[in-house]
């Protein structure tokens, strides 16, 4: 290799890791393995799971068709598709959203917010980022724990008989 092709290899690495720092980072600042541009979520995701899953809002409770949802099966996240939960973690709370004691292993990452003048654990998917909703600690036995979850965010996939 020539010194002049060393040095076109090395101006190519070097803006490859600049473009790298450029990437797209979710609201946690950190990367996830699925990313796009805000642009591109808004053409892939509907206004109300781009609201949920890129602006960490909130649907109005007892709006969810899957609130009621009690078949076999599994919960997807409707950015990515990763798997969440499946229906034996589902439970229900009464509070108008999808809630869950539990998730499928490495689902989710967690930071703390303080929205709303109180310091509540949200957590979003680990694949894409995308925010789902918020855990707290007066859940059902075994966990104690309930995953409070925007049902816009989770799309129900029926387990084959
Ligand atoms: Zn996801």
């Amino acid at each position: 290799m020539t010194r002049r092709n060393l040095l076109a290899l090395f101006s190519a690495l070097g803006a490859g890791s600049a473009l790298h720092a450029a990437a797209p980072k979710a609201a946690s600042g950190k990367t996830f393995a699925v990313e796009f541009s805000e642009a591109e979520w808004k053409q892939r995701l509907t206004p109300a799971q781009y609201d949920v899953l890129r602006r960490e809002g909130t649907e109005r409770p007892f709006t969810s068709p899957l609130n009621k949802e009690k078949r076999l099966g599994t919960y997807h996240c409707t950015g990515c598709d990763q798997a969440l939960f499946t229906a034996a973690m589902k439970f229900d709370s009464g509070t108008g959203w999808p809630s869950f004691y539990t998730t499928l292993p490495g689902a989710f990452g967690t930071t703390t917010d303080n929205k709303l003048f109180m310091v509540r654990t949200e957590y979003h998917c680990s694949n894409c980022g995308g925010h789902h909703g918020h855990v707290f600690d007066d859940g059902p036995a075994p966990t104690g724990k309930r995953y409070c979850n925007n049902g816009v965010a989770l799309k129900f996939v029926e387990a084959s008989a």
